[in-house]
């Protein structure tokens, strides 16, 4: 079957989980005629739809106009409007009575522990806006954060928020490089961080890494440094000061603006996967919309809940699903600092029994670490307290899919297997937890105003099965607004390849229920003799396999066919990578999926190339399929020796 599309599909998924009655009976959407009702209004009438939706925020002035679309690719949304981010995510729940009500439920890795109320959240952040303020910095101004998941790491986001400060989150896992790159990108004039953090027992230093960036980002004047692990650190007069002096030297009242709807709130790199990373700007209220509006019909949030994302707040993840939209919704908050396998491989499980988390959140990289680690861990403590289970990041394998239903969600939770990126926002494709009977390896249905396509090229949807790409057709409110600084590459990025539509980049099929599967990155597709396969359907037929914790399939140069298959793969604890297992695996993808998919070469590897937020770094993969002495752009890479070590089992 070759489609106009391009992109053929061999994945066969039939399985299908609907919630128990006990969950829809409890949910936020309980029926489809509910949802139908809603999304049929999102599509049809979007203005009325918006607009109802928008009374959710607390706004300081109404706007007078739902959208402007006048100038594409360039939004403006809830025009007329003025509003406080921080003061919707703080202000209104103290003002309501439930400032006694607990915020954040932070553990440090070390094992440290914090209950922080939100009047206790509202006060600190206050604080240090008044700080911020005082120190001269401006509305409008860029300010870095590089810091561990620590408490101060929220009140920093706020308190740029709560000014109209610009904040630019930088993962405390990347390089004094990439640091100093993204600041001098969004010319930052302030960087808040910490002495250092906790990461698998050691110490991360990450004031050493500012101080080698801030030699090469001249525009950052001043660098307040959280007191976290408390080893020595060098302290440069009239630059650096630590915030415990910084929020001292201010008392009053922090002053609290109204901002306008379309005012930027954070710059964010994108995690490079494709490639070298794109500062994503977005905006005051449609972004914050988007993030609350999804909190609560997707993780089903309730004023009770303990909810619990496990992004790092250097990932579009950690902005919408840990700070924004969880406490947007009022909602309290787990945080942890540190590694999943620290001091052992069950401190997720421990964290979940202590907080008796009832909304868990995390990635694909991070279940087939837990299958690969074993049951053993998760079965030792009491996970009943769950009783909705997210994923993002990546397309999950259907076996990774059933392990995390059945080894943590007790066969009791629904998935929300949730679709988008850093550019949208807030979640686009999700399951309806209440009402969907969800199918393991897809992101089944757009959400509210969302108009999800697959197309082919010229922008034509495609029959149902087909694979295409992947496009948004009408803006949306958490859209991006643009890339900081280059207008140019906003367009050529997003907007020139199937115009007039946003395209995502990835490549996917609607089946005929109308549900959405996720394929993988169209960088990525493999052409075998004329056939073209989206490698995440051969990767999930190769983790269907007992002995297979992980897979990569990537194409490489062949003579005859085109592009020849090949496939990387991890085993679990305790198999033996040998010739045998390799003939049984390619067999197995066969049977599986048939011949077409067979890998031509598989590799036994310990780990594959990942983004430092878990994302197979395919296109490295490709270069050492190829046998290329140089590959490309690598400072997103998580590991530098899991290249060496691929190059050097090719010999
Ligand atoms: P870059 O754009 O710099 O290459 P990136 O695309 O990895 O980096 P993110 O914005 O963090 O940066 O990731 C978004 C991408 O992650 C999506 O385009 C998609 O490829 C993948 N993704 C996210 N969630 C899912 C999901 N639930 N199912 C399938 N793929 C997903
Ligand atoms: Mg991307």
């Amino acid at each position: 079957m070759s489609t106009p599309g391009g992109i053929e599909s061999t994945l066969q998924e039939l399985r299908s989980f609907p919630p128990s009655p006990e969950f829809t009976a409890q949910a936020v959407i309980r029926t489809q005629a509910e949802f139908d009702q809603l999304y049929q209004q999102s599509i049809n009438e979007p203005e009325t739809f918006w607009r109802n939706q928008a009374s959710n925020l607390t706004w300081i002035k109404p706007f007078s106009r739902v959208l402007d679309w006048s100038n594409p690719p360039f939004a403006r949304w809830f025009t007329g409007g003025e509003l406080n981010i921080s003061s919707n995510c703080l202000d209104r729940h103290v003002a309501a009575g439930n400032g006694h009500k607990t915020a954040l439920l932070w553990e440090g890795e070390p094992g440290d522990r914090l209950a922080i109320s939100y009047a206790d959240l509202h006060a600190q952040v206050c604080r240090l806006a008044g700080a911020l303020a005082a120190a001269g910095i401006r509305t409008g101004d860029r300010v870095a954060i590089y810091m561990p998941m620590i408490p101060e790491a929220v009140v920093a986001m706020l308190a740029c928020a709560r000014l109209g400060l610009v904040h630019t989150v930088v993962f405390g896992g990347f390089s004094a490089e990439s640091l100093a790159d993204r600041m001098n990108d969004a010319k930052a004039v302030a960087v808040i961080t910490a002495d250092g953090g906790y990461r698998r027992g050691k110490i991360v230093e990450l004031k050493k890494n500012v101080d080698a960036a801030l030699a090469k980002a001249p525009s950052v004047r001043h660098c307040i440094v959280v007191k976290r692990t408390g080893q020595p650190v060098d302290m440069k007069a009239g630059r650096d000061t630590w915030y415990s002096d910084f929020i001292d030297s201010f008392s009053g009242d922090a002053p609290c603006p109204a901002l306008q709807s379309e005012h930027p709130l954070f710059i964010l790199y994108t995690s490079g996967t494709t490639g070298k990373p794109k500062g994503v700007v977005h905006s005051t209220a449609g972004y914050l919309l988007g993030a609350m509006l999804t909190c609560k019909y997707i993780f089903d949030l309730k004023n009770e809940d303990i909810y619990w994302c496990t992004a790092d707040i250097g990932w579009v993840t950690g902005h919408s699903y840990m700070v924004y939209g969880p406490l947007a919704c009022g909602a309290t908050v787990v945080m942890y600092e540190g590694a999943p396998n620290h001091p052992d491989f069950g401190r997720f499980w421990e964290i979940i029994e202590r907080y008796k988390v009832t909304v868990f959140y995390t990635a694909p990289t991070a279940i087939r670490a837990f299958v690969k680690w074993g049951d053993e861990y998760p079965n030792q403590h009491n996970l009943k307290s769950l009783r909705l289970l997210g994923t993002v990041g990546e397309p999950i394998n259907p076996e990774a899919w059933t392990w995390y239903h059945r080894v943590i969600g007790g066969g009791r939770c629904p998935i929300v297997d949730t679709w988008w990126q850093t550019e949208t926002g807030s979640i686009m494709c999700s399951p309806m937890p209440g009402i969907t009977a969800a199918t393991p390896g897809s992101c089944a249905i757009p959400f509210f105003g969302i108009d999800l396509a697959v197309v082919d090229r010229q922008g034509n949807e495609l029959p149902p099965n087909t694979g295409g790409y992947l496009v948004i057709r009408k803006p949306w409110p958490s859209m991006l607004r643009g890339v900081y600084g280059d207008d140019e590459r906003f367009r050529q990025q997003y907007w020139r390849d199937i115009p007039p539509f946003y395209f995502t980049g990835d490549g996917a099929r609607r089946d005929e229920k109308g549900f959405f599967w996720v394929m993988g990155r169209v960088d990525d597709v493999v052409n075998v003799a004329g056939h073209r396969l989206g490698t995440m359907e051969v990767e999930s037929a190769l983790v269907a396999h007992a002995s297979v914790a992980e897979a990569a399939v990537v194409g490489r140069p062949d003579e005859l066919k085109g592009q020849a298959l090949c496939a990387f793969v991890t085993l679990k604890a305790g198999r033996t990578p040998d010739e045998k297992l390799k003939d049984e695996l390619k067999a197995w993808v066969t049977r599986e999926i048939g011949a077409i998919a067979r890998p031509d070469e598989l590799r036994f590897t310990e780990s594959l190339p990942k983004t430092r937020s878990g994302k197979i770094m395919r296109r490295l993969l490709r270069d050492i399929a190829a046998g290329k002495e140089s590959v490309g752009d690598t400072s997103t890479l998580e590991d530098y020796s899991v290249l060496a070590s691929l190059r050097a089992d090719q010999e």
